[in-house]
């Protein structure tokens, strides 16, 4: 194995990963296993404040380990401060890790929950380091912001990705893709755990913030499928499907997880609204720029007083019969609108019956 040919494989696995890359067994290694009876509160630990400028995204490309969309990190344009952060951390990136089947797939695990998926939103020390490369060799160099994604409805936002893969299925392609602000895809509540680790990917650099978003949003099982159906392979080469791309849990080594609190959260936006907060007051709540109420609004659900019984991953599950099973199967003859749409409907539907909204 050469250090450019890692994967996900059985002869190129995480497992191999320290033969050529010994910061592997190091002692703050990611991800991790949360627990959260262990975890320790800080009251110091403040809000997130995340500023993104949708126009600031640029590319999407295919890594042969994920797809990872890029922004311009000239400048200011979008930003990640509050938190356990010092300064300001410019957005770099933002790609995902699967699984081969719905009920693994996420790094990080939650008291033995794994998740389908997990986003990771990277950004780096614009204040201290002049480069991505030189914040990504510095202790404090990297704040990754991990999302996870759980089994239920199409999620709009998502869609956007997924009927661009086809374009970009083998290893090494890319296309233009912006107008997007990974906003849109975080969940109403910024509640977060936050650590010291590393990259979860050669070349595993312990640089990385953690902070971890308690809440998940909602993917579907037929766009999870999509991500599944893009290639660790490059044009010319024997097609492999990119099944799996999730390390798992490495050893805590004395860290601790802090659990962070959101009471004041900020969503300052460049274009128009500042500082304003995120709705979280019922289903119906559309704001943040998207456009309708969207699969986040199932999220929100969550901490909606309409729902009744323990505030537990588990019990917001859904059942067979309420996943998206016709509107998201084909990406290609589904665009986004028929995903929004459908959502936008089954969302009203349940409002309806729900007094508090
Ligand atoms: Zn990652």
């Amino acid at each position: 194995m050469s250090r450019l040919s890692w994967g996900y494989a059985e002869h190129n696995g995480p497992v191999h990963w320290n033969q050529l890359f010994p910061i592997a067994d190091g002692d703050q290694q990611s991800p991790i296993e949360i627990k959260t009876k262990e975890a320790k509160f800080d009251s110091s630990l403040r809000p997130l404040s995340i500023t993104y400028d949708s126009s600031s995204a640029k590319i999407i490309s295919n890594s042969g380990h994920s797809f990872s969309v890029d922004f311009d990190d000239t400048e200011d344009k979008s930003v990640l401060r509050g938190g356990p952060l010092t300064g300001r951390y410019r957005l770099r990136q933002f790609h995902l890790h699967w699984g081969s089947t719905d009920d693994h797939g996420s790094e990080h695990v939650v008291d033995g929950v794994r998740y389908a998926a997990e986003l990771h939103v990277v950004h780096w020390n614009a204040d201290k380091y002049p480069s991505f490369v030189e914040a990504a060799h510095a202790p404090d160099g990297l704040a990754v912001l991990g999302v996870f994604l759980q089994i239920g409805e199409c999620n709009p936002q998502l869609q956007k990705i997924t009927d661009i893969l086809d374009s970009i299925k083998e290893k090494g392609k890319q296309t233009r893709f912006t107008n997007f602000d990974p906003l849109w895809l975080l969940p109403p509540s910024w509640d977060y755990w936050t650590y010291p680790g590393s990259l979860t990917v050669p070349p595993l650099l312990e640089s990385v913030t953690w902070i971890i978003l308690k809440q998940p949003i909602s993917v579907s099982s037929q766009q999870l499928a999509a991500f599944r159906r893009l290639l660790c392979t490059p044009e010319g080469h024997a097609a492999a499907f990119l099944l799996s791309n999730h390390r798992p849990p490495q050893p805590l080594k004395g860290r601790q997880p802090w659990p962070g609190t959101s009471p004041h959260v900020s969503a300052e936006r460049k274009q128009g609204q500042t500082g304003h907060r995120i709705p979280t007051d019922g289903p119906l709540s559309s704001g943040r720029g998207c456009p309708v109420p969207c699969a986040v609004s199932r999220s929100s659900r969550m901490s909606h007083p309409c729902d009744h019984g323990p505030r537990s991953r588990l019990g917001f599950a859904l059942t067979a019969s309420e996943q998206d099973t016709a509107t998201c199967a084909e990406p290609r003859d589904a665009p986004t609108a028929a995903c929004r749409d459908a959502a936008a409907s089954r969302t009203l539907a349940r409002a309806e019956h729900c007094p508090l909204s």
